[in-house]
């Protein structure tokens, strides 16, 4: 599903260069519950952006499901983005003048669905996340966890084949970073790979592999088979 080759990632600041990826190699399979951990400034976010087309890489190879992603053309960007990955953030990034429903929509206004079938399936997320009596209230009244389950919708409504998610139980409470959790590895049953970001132990630990970055490397990178149910341990061994 992602095959990293050497990425390696530059920021200009001033006239300074910062080497922020140093050479990253890194693969993951489809249906892999990953997260990635490491501390403030290691790396975990821009390495995030890359994977998810948000922002480029200076050196390497990034492939993603079998294609390159340098200098994509703008339908092929478009297409990653809208259609194949699905991104969360910490900040749940909402729109508070929209509803819930229309929020969870919006992905599809760019697909040519009908506001009909738009909204019916926005319902069916909703209702996914056990948000279904919610559809018509601003993300205003909503929860921080509600929030977030709200933007996870929208984040699965184009059934995305990947999912990757920055710190989305960063602003939770434990209890609704559980509940979040719950949600993730119910559409990693369900065969999309998930990729999360996270410096929380108990949320990583809820996950099939761990790595680990440290000033822009990769230091660790840890299977936890057993922690795996056997269905899952067979899918991965399959070598899919
Ligand atoms: P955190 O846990 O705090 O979110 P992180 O592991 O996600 O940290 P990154 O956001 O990837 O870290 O940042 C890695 C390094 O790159 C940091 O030193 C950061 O200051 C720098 N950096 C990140 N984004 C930019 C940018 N747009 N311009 C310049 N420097 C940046
Ligand atoms: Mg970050």
């Amino acid at each position: 599903m992602i095959q990293l080759n050497n990425i390696q990632k530059y920021y200009t600041v001033g006239h300074n260069k910062l080497h922020v990826l140093k050479g990253i190699d890194m693969q993951v399979r489809e249906g892999e519950l990953v997260s990635i951990m490491g501390s403030s400034g290691s790396g975990k976010s821009t390495l995030l952006n890359i994977l998810g087309i948000l922002d480029d890489y200076d050196i390497g190879e990034y492939s993603l499901a079998g294609t390159l992603m340098k200098n994509l053309s703008a339908t092929k960007a478009a297409y990653y983005r809208n259609k194949f990955l699905g991104f969360v953030f910490q900040s749940f990034n909402l729109l508070s003048f929209k509803n819930a429903m229309e929020n969870v929509a919006l992905p599809l206004y760019y697909q040519q669905v009908s506001r009909k079938q738009r909204n019916k399936l926005a319902l069916e997320y909703l209702d996914m996340v056990g948000l279904k009596d919610w559809a018509e209230h601003s993300p205003n009244e909503m929860s921080g966890g509600q929030r977030q389950r709200v933007a996870i919708a929208r984040a699965l409504i184009s059934q995305p084949k990947l999912i990757l998610a920055d710190e989305p139980t960063g602003a939770l409470d434990t209890q609704t970073s559980y509940e979040v959790m719950d949600i993730f590895k119910e559409v990693n049953r369900k065969g999309m790979t998930v990729v999360i970001v996270t410096h929380e132990n108990d949320i990583a630990d809820q996950t099939d592999r761990i790595i680990r970055l440290k000033d822009g490397l990769i230091v660790d990178d840890i299977t936890e088979v057993e922690h795996a149910s056997q269905a899952k341990a067979d899918i991965l061994s399959s070598g899919k």
